[in-house]
Parts: structure tokens; sequence; C-alpha cells
């Protein structure tokens, strides 16, 4: 590890001390940053900022805002659309609700009719709730409401008649507000602000559907003679602008140069040790980042340093916290009550009792997933503890600035799990340290995607040629397509949506596709959840152990007729995952770029994956304990790639045996489809991969990295952009890893379709050596 520089010794780094040295694990810590503080800057409140606007927040505080408080403020107040992208607790509220307050209040009529609304989105429901619990905690003259699944009928006829600030999510638009604009054409003409809240959550698939139902909105708005400004606000996000455009398809400035203050922060990252048992095919495994996790909670619990940890899973929340508690019991009997677990789903009451517990000092330790980053509010806490990479740099910025608010130093700690990216990064700190966090990744112009909305822009009101411009350049090939299907009907005043149904129902905006597979409780035929057509082969065939809301469940059939798995409660004692066969045809390629004699492509292809079989593995631990064989059908995904191929000459040149062929391009794509989340902001079990030694395509040795969606996500479009960067960081995992044969850190993966086998570590480095012999230098 580097030394830390003896000036900055610091109340963190003296903690790290007692973790570390005090306790011999010393080679645990595989880096510390030292990030330096930042000094708060304030401005002047806007000229206009009507007084009781100020007062309130003077009560509530805030004197002075700070300068990009004003900067946004301002921007939006002249019409002007943008961004604010700063970091956690900066008050990125209040610089979308100055404006919008301010808006409401000066256009009110004499007799305080209606004059401009504004409409907030928040990707929940209860972040909405949250959001207007804070609006009317400022005790103002505004007539706000929310409006969601929840609310009445009487509630809805109140909003849509004189609401001003109406609080809602991309849901409750699409099939709600937008098909049933007719009844909501004064609040839609008089919008003057639409105010789109943690922006960063609208990534993948998900990012563009939100796209879509946002330019239905401005079609219906300009329908009623308004074209409201729109104000977003996200958590650091690289190119801010960029991705914000795309998701409004306006043009947008971003606020970026933070003026609230930062006390100096510690990162520590944290490698677990090896584990005392073996995993799959013999590997050396390390141990579980839950129990390294629940070791340092418990530590820095009994020197009373308030403390978060965030665990990925809701079972490995209950873990965490279980084990804590069991281990503080062992120091003292009064501490087991200082640690909670914290998996989402609360009630509001239920959130606000752990907000106060934890500041009056109650509770000194929380586990939560980051469930708890939507509607929670908990200020200065000491320490955040990261259970493994939280998938994106900006995920890891806002976990971490949850410690330390205002000025006040903070400890951070990243435990890695035992996983190809998160090895890699506790080992590269300089890929997270003064890197630009990610761009969210979406296309707005997946086909699959743009279709549904344009059926629903469609019964909204018909669609015409001018319309091609706002949906985007796929537009006019869809629309034909849709017309062609019979969905759509041409006619002289454009194109008409026909059916009797409702076209939204097209759409589900929240799924990655195929129509939902629903979970009912064997005994009682209650409906447990849903879950993806396209991934219910995988978590809901007979035999698997499901998770729902931090209960256990076994499947005991699946109906893939009725689209139906019947479950029931029971833990088995270990847990399940599937195993699946996948082959891939290219069906056009789109790009190529040449790496000397390889080639590196971009292109549609279809997959055709089948589920074959599955693993039990004993929890805690993954132990594989045994392997059940499953009889479903062939499914095949229409999605984009990237792939790359090797000739056999440079294969042979580089002195890769042609028996070794086979492992060396299987761990390569294993290890390259970890670490594509570095690049591109997805999850490993967004994306999937095949690798052969001569594909019947192309001819030659090629490793596919495909999109986990039908037409595509994005991902593996960043996977291509920035592939220089996404090999060589693969090619450095395998090179670094200290393991004799492959281990989860670098070539085993979790979800591979052929036990790991054959994998060859040393044969992939050598393949992707000569693949990069010839890859643009330059770092993105
Ligand atoms: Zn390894
Ligand atoms: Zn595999």
């Amino acid at each position: 590890m580097t030394p830390p520089d003896p000036h900055l010794h610091s109340w963190a780094t003296g903690l790290l001390d007692d973790l570390t040295v005090a306790r011999g694990r010393d080679d645990r810590l595989t880096h510390l940053e030292l990030l330096a503080p930042r000094a708060a800057r304030s401005a002047a409140w806007p000229a206009w900022t009507p007084p009781p606007v100020r007062e309130a927040f003077a009560r509530r505080g805030v004197e002075r805002p700070w300068t990009h408080q004003v900067e946004a403020a301002e921007a939006a107040w002249a019409g002007e659309h943008l961004v604010v992208s700063t970091g956690t607790a900066s008050g990125k509220s209040l610089a979308f609700q100055l404006p919008a307050l301010a808006a409401a209040d000066a256009a009110r009529g004499e007799r305080g009719q209606r004059g401009a609304t504004v409409l907030y989105v928040a990707p929940t429901k209860a972040l909405a709730h949250d959001q207007w619990a804070s609006l009317r905690s400022l005790g103002l003259d505004v007539r706000l409401s929310t409006h969601d699944g929840d609310s009445t009928r009487e509630e809805r006829d109140w909003t849509r008649d004189h609401a001003e600030y109406v609080l809602t999510n991309p849901d409750m638009l699409h099939r709600s507000l937008l098909p049933g604009h007719a009844h909501w054409s004064r609040f839609l003409g008089s919008l003057q602000f639409v105010v789109v809240d943690e922006a960063h959550h609208y990534r993948g698939v998900f990012g563009a559907h939100v796209s879509q139902v946002i330019r239905r909105l401005r079609r219906v708005c300009a329908r009623y003679g308004s074209a409201p400004t729109f104000v977003l606000a996200s958590a650091t996000i690289s190119e801010p602008e960029v991705t914000a455009g795309r998701l409004t398809g306006l043009p947008v400035r971003a606020i970026t140069d933070d003026g609230s203050p930062r006390g100096q922060v510690a990162l520590a990252l944290w490698e677990p040790p090896f584990a005392s048992y073996l995993g799959e095919n013999g590997a050396p495994v390390r141990r579980a980042a839950t129990s390294e996790a629940a070791d340092l909670l418990t530590d820095l619990v009994v020197a009373g340093v308030r403390t978060l940890a965030f665990v990925r899973s809701r079972r490995g929340v209950e873990q965490v916290a279980r084990t804590t508690a069991e281990l503080l019991a062992e120091v003292d009997d009064s501490l087991p009550g200082k640690v909670a677990a914290y998996r989402g789903g609360y009630l509001p009451e239920e959130r606000r009792e752990l907000e106060d517990l934890l500041r009056r000092g109650d509770l000194i330790g929380l586990a939560a997933t980051n469930a708890l980053e939507l509607g929670i509010d908990i200020s200065g806490l000491d320490a955040v503890v990261m259970v493994g990479f939280p998938g994106t740099r900006a995920a890891l910025w806002q976990q971490l600035g949850r410690a330390g608010r205002g000025a006040q130093d903070a400890l951070g700690v990243l435990v890695a799990r035992d996983d190809p990216l998160d090895t890699y990064l506790v080992h590269h700190p300089e890929s997270l340290i003064g890197q630009p966090v990610e761009a969210s990744v979406f296309d707005p112009d997946n086909p699959y995607v743009l279709g549904p909305h344009l059926c629903a822009a469609a019964q909204e009101l018909p669609l015409t040629a001018a319309d091609d411009r706002l949906f985007g350049p796929t537009t006019a090939a869809v629309r034909d397509q849709l017309t062609a299907a019979g969905l759509l009907r041409r006619r002289p005043h454009g194109w008409f949506w026909t059916d009797r149904r409702p076209a939204s129902e097209l759409a589900d905006i929240r799924s990655a596709g195929g129509s939902p597979v629903q979970l009912l409780e064997s005994a009682t035929g209650r409906v447990v959840g849903t879950v993806d057509g396209g991934r219910s082969h995988g978590t809901a065939h007979p035999g698997a152990v499901y998770l729902h809301r931090g209960e256990t469940w076994q499947v005991n059939d699946l109906d893939l007729d009725d689209r139906v798995a019947l479950l029931e409660r029971g833990d088995p004692g270990w847990s399940t995952s599937a195993r699946e066969i996948t082959s891939v045809s290219i069906l056009a390629e789109r790009e190529h770029a040449r790496w000397g004699p390889c080639r590196l492509s971009l292109g549609d292809v279809e997959v055709t994956q089948q589920v074959v079989s599955y693993l039990k593995r004993r929890h805690p631990g993954g132990e594989v304990i045994g392997e059940e064989p499953l009889d479903l059908p062939e499914r095949t995904l229409r999605t984009v790639a990237v792939w790359w191929t090797v000739p056999d000459d440079v294969v042979e040149e580089a002195g890769l045996a042609a028996a070794d062929v086979p492992g060396a391009a299987h761990a390569a794509e294993h290890c390259s489809i970890g670490l594509l989340p570095l690049v591109a902001t997805c999850d490993r079990w967004d994306i999937g991969g095949v690798s052969t030694a001569l594909h019947p395509d192309t001819g030659l040795l090629t490793v596919f990295v495909h999109d986990g969606h039908p037409g595509g996500a994005g991902f593996a479009e960043r996977g291509y952009r920035a592939a220089a960067d996404w090999l060589r960081a693969t090619r450095d995992t395998i090179a670094d890893c200290t393991c004799a044969e492959g281990c989860p850190s670098c070539v085993q993966s979790p979800k591979c379709g052929n036990q790991n086998h054959p994998l060859d570590k040393g044969g992939a480095r050598v393949l992707l050596d000569a693949l990069l012999a010839h890859a643009p230098g330059s770092r993105e």
C-alpha cells in the first residue's frame, strides 16, 4: 500500500491504524487515498426570490445558498434547460425548488387562481413522497400533491384541477397522465418546470423507456401551448449535459461546480484474505466480503464510530447485521442492539425512526442495501463500509458522500468481493480515483423500446411526419414496421392507434423484456411477485431458491404457457445458480476497427440460450454441493454485440497450441464480461458472452460480448468504443492475479454455462497480448 502522507494524518488514518496494524490486518489494505477538504462558497439569493421562500429556507438553516444552487436557479429562471450534477448532500433539491416555488408564487392570480405549474418526477413513489414532505415542511402557500398508484380518485381530481406542484414518477406519466392528457390540459398548458430528480437512475433499458416518456410529455405539452423548462438533478456523472440531453432530447446546460463544503475523506481499498476452503475446480477463494465487512462494522461500532455498511443484496444485509450483532455480543451484552438492518420497502415512519435512532446514537451501525439511497436522510455519519464495488464510480462517490456531511472528516472502506472487477479496482486505485465518473449508458433509439412508445404517442395524439425529429432517427422505419404489422393505421392526417386496449400496455418500462412470469405461493395462490420473462428461466426454474423481500422461497414448478411459477417458503440452506448454454449468430456488422491482423466489430446478433441445469451452493461461503439437470426450451434474443477475432497464424505465432485455444478464449471472455462495467454502467448480469475457437460466421477464433436485452441496451456499444482500455484492464487482471490456474477473482464466472471448463488463464493472457499488440494506445 501507499503510506499516507504524515502531514495529512487525521482522525480517519488513526482509525484505520486501529483496524489494520493493531489487528494484524495490514496486508488487507491495498490502498489509502486521502481526498482533500473543500471550502464552502455561498452566494446571494437571486433578486426574484419571493421573501416567504427565502424566509422558509432560512428557518431550515440556509442563510445563503451555495454558489451552484444560485447558478442553477438563475439559469432555470431564465428558461434554460439544465442538469445539476454535484455530490451527495450538496443541496441539489434547493437548486430546483427555488425557481419552481417562485414560479408558482409569481404566476398566481389575484384571487389565488393557479398560474404556473410544476411537475416533479422521481424514479420511485417513495422518493416523490419524501420530496413532498420536504416541500410541505417549508410551510409555504403552494398547492402540493403527489400523484401515484396510491392516490384516490378524489385526490386525483383535486390534483388535476387545483395542484400547482405535482410530484409523480415515470410509470404514472406513462400509464395514466399522458394517456389521459385531455383531463390534464389546463395543468399541462401552464407547465413551467419539469424537474427530473435522481436522473442517474435512468440507465440501460429503463433509461431508454423514460427518455421516450419524456418526449411524449413534451409533445403533449406543445399541444396545450406550453414548452416547460427541464431541470434535472443527478449524482456526479461524466458529461451530464450529454446524458441529460439524450434523456430529454433537448440542449441541456450542466452545472457541476459544487459550492458546498466537504471535510477530509479517507478512502481505504480493502481485499479480504483467502478462505480456508477451496472453490470450483479446486480454485483458491477469498473470504466473503460480507464476513469481512461484519468484522469491520463490529470494530467500528465498538469504537463508537457511526457507520453505514452498504451491501448489494438483501440477504447480504441481513447477514452482515446478524453476524455483527453476534460478534458484538461477544464483546459486551449491551452492544448487539446498536446495529440494525435496512432492506428497503419500509414505511416512512419506520425510516424516520431509524434516522432518529442513528442521530441520537442509540444505533451506531446500520447495514443497508442501496435502496437506502432513496428516501432516507441521515446526516453526521462518520464512516461508510461498501461491501463490494457498487457498480459505478458515480455510485461509489455517492455512497461515500453519506459519511462526513458538511465539513466533518470521514472514512470510507471499499471491501472487494471475489470477482474480477472488484479485484482489479482495489489493485488499481488509479481506475477509481481521479477518473471522471461514468456517463449513464442508454439508447433511446432502441427500436424495441421506441415501437411501443410510438403506439402510445399515436393514441395520445395522431403521429405525423413532424414527430420524426422528436422521437429520433429510427422513427420513420419503426413507424412503417408498426403500420405494416397493423398496430398503426395510416390516414390523411397521420398515423392512428385503432386498437381498443390502451397502447401504453405495450411497454412495461421497468421490465427488461419478455412477458413477465407471476410468482405464486403454492398453498394459497397468493401473488408473491413477478420476474421478467427474460430472466424467468434462470431465476424461477423448478428447484430455484428465490429471494424476495428478504425472505427465501423455493420454486416447485414453472409453467411457461401460463406464465406462472409456484413457490413455497423455506430456506434449504443453499442458493442456486442456473447454467446456460449460449450460441451467437451474426446478423449484421455495423462497424469495425482493424487492430493489425485482428478485427474488432460491433453489430446485430441473434443469441440462442438454453438453461440446462442449476448448481446448489452452500451459504455462506458458496461451495458447490450439487448440480441438477433442467428441461427448459431454447430462447432467442436479437440484440447488439461487440466481438473480436484473431487469425490462426497470429494465434500460432503467439505460441498458443491449438488444443489450448478454446480455454484461452473462454477465460478471456469471462474476465472481459466481469470488467465491462469498468467502462459501461452495467452489471455483469446485464450482459453475456460466447467464445469459440472457430465461429461459423467469421471462420476465426471469435469472442462475443452481448447485451442481455432485446435490441441492445448500449453496453456492448460502450465496450466497442472503449475496447482498448477495457481489454487492457482484462489482460492486466489476468496477468496480476496470483492464483495458479484461474479463480473467481480473474477468469472463473459464477454464471458460466459450462462449469468453468475449459479455462486457460495463461493462454488468455497470451491471446489478449496478441490482440492488444496493435490496439490504439491512448487512454480514453
Ligand atoms: Zn485468479
Ligand atoms: Zn463460461
